[in-house]
């Protein structure tokens, strides 16, 4: 392995500024790793070694021109649920198999605008349902840890990228958990933003009023490199936020002096086993020894989490996915009539989990179920919302699990109860739209895999959120002490 591949955003970035490497040397560097492990690994649906060639050649030439950028030559890996031009976009679904973006989602553009060259796109669950990228219908990820589990998901490919040096960078997008959990499984830092905060254009709609894409890094300050890059209002869509935003990467901090960090009394910890509560207690301790004064707050919703997201995002997923008729997008199966045509190509085109949800989510929608169902989903999710301002009146971040296990292995959850059982401690922020994070906190289990740190803040807080993550990654370093499998 070419040691170019091993380094960070930052440092790739500095270096290809100063012209003391090239972005073309760099991307030669991760398209080689590519092709030596991702047979392998399966973290790419499609490889762009042309247009990440393009792209390196084209930063080259605006370093030399003097433009000063901040990811200038950052391999990237890209969800491929997000569009970007003249690339196969997937979602990973047979529905969108062979479509190809006529347009470049905001956040991928910005990321490019920045200097990062696209690497390829990347597994994930069909249509970013699910926490395994098991729900992929066009392929298979492994996790670079151990080959025979999962990377996590629905962002699995990306991460799973980043771990095993494919990218610096990932770019994923998280509803309930889809960055955090594949993050915490694969040993790297997931970020997802206030909801708003990265513009959702081009990325293909699940859950519109919960999604959120975010960056993967292997460290956070890489992280907050490439937030910094992508955040910030965008009028093509509607729910972009209009408000500044403060320099991450500017914000990082050594220590966590004069923060409280609350640890919320309802997530019991001793439920996940005596391993993994002893590792979260001293994730905790570790907190407090970096100067942070931990106090106990209270989530009393907590536990209807799963039951108030998992009939808003199906009942919004229905909604979305309407539009893969055969006629606008992707897979046609032709039938006697137009009706027979809609039937066909939805019934071959999505997967299991993906009709499920919209089962579910149009019951939940349907005339006399709409005020027992979604209503009740919306008013929970206004609780979540108050539970947690109210618990912000107590501390500055909350800390929590990321996911209750590390990696599992492949077929190890056989009804979707236990996988969407995965997201019980992601989703509580999701609902209230909170930043979040994972950043590695040690390893679990046998043979020993990683585990992740979850770290909340009050709505807009990301600086101070990456901020008290990088003080507690620099203090703690458990990312480094171990490499990956490949
Ligand atoms: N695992 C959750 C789900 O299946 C979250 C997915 C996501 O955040 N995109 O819906």
């Amino acid at each position: 392995m070419n040691d170019l591949v091993k380094r960070g955003a930052a440092d790739i970035a500095r270096e290809v500024r100063a012209k003391r490497i090239s972005a073309a040397e760099v991307t030669e560097a991760a398209l080689a790793r590519v092709d030596e492990v991702d047979g392998r690994l399966g973290c790419y649906l499609t490889r762009l070694h042309d247009l990440a060639r393009q792209c390196a050649r084209r930063v080259d030439e605006r370093v030399a021109a003097g433009d000063t950028l901040p990811l200038a030559g950052v391999p990237l890996a890209v969800k491929d649920n997000m569009c970007l031009t003249g690339t196969r976009t997937t979602a990973a679904s047979k529905i969108l198999e062979n479509w190809i973006a006529p347009y470049t989602a905001t956040a991928v553009q910005r990321m490019l605008d920045a200097g990062a060259v696209p690497i390829g796109k990347a597994n994930l669950d069909e249509f970013a349902m699910g926490s395994s990228c098991e729900n992929s219908a066009l392929g298979v990820t492994r996790n670079p840890y151990d080959l025979k589990r999962v990377p996590g998901g629905s962002s699995g490919g990306s991460a799973a990228a980043v771990a095993a040096f494919e990218a610096a960078v990932g770019l994923g997008s998280d509803t309930g958990g889809s960055i955090r959990e594949p993050a915490a499984f694969c040993n790297v830092v997931g970020f997802k933003p206030t909801y708003g905060r990265v513009s959702r254009y081009g990325l293909i709609a699940f859950a519109s009023s919960l999604d959120q894409i975010g960056p993967l890094a292997r460290t956070v300050e890489d992280a907050a490199l490439a937030y910094d890059a992508m955040a910030g209002h965008d009028p093509m869509d509607s729910t972009s936020i209009d408000r500044a935003v403060e320099p991450a990467a500017a914000s990082l901090r050594e220590d966590l002096k004069g923060l409280r960090v609350g640890i919320v009394k309802e997530f019991v910890t001793a439920k996940l086993g005596p391993e993994i509560d002893a590792l979260y207690k001293r994730a905790y301790q570790e907190l407090a020894d970096l100067g942070a004064e931990l106090v106990e707050i209270s989530l009393p919703t907590a536990d209807y989490g799963l039951a108030t997201y998992y009939l808003i995002a199906p009942a919004e997923c229905s909604s979305n996915l309407a539009r893969f008729d055969g006629v606008r997008y992707g897979l046609r199966v032709d039938g006697a009539d137009v009706g027979a045509m809609y039937e066909q190509t939805r019934a071959g085109g999505f997967g299991p989990e993906v009709k499920r949800r919209i089962l579910i989510g149009t019951y939940a929608l349907s005339s006399g179920y709409y005020d027992a169902y979604y209503v009740k989903a919306q008013k929970a999710r206004t609780m979540f919302a108050q539970d947690f301002r109210k618990a912000f009146e107590r501390c500055d971040l909350i800390a929590a699990p990321a996911a209750s296990s590390p990696a599992f292995e492949f077929d190890s959850k056989s009804d979707p109860y236990s996988m969407y059982m995965m997201d019980y401690y992601t989703i509580p922020m999701s609902l209230a739209g909170l930043p979040a994070l994972s950043v590695p906190c040690g390893y679990a289990g046998e043979p020993a895999l990683p585990m992740g740190l979850q770290l909340a803040a009050p709505l807009f807080e990301e600086a101070k959120l990456l901020g008290a993550a990088h003080a507690y990654e620099r203090a703690t370093g458990y990312a480094a002490k171990a490499a990956p499998a490949v």
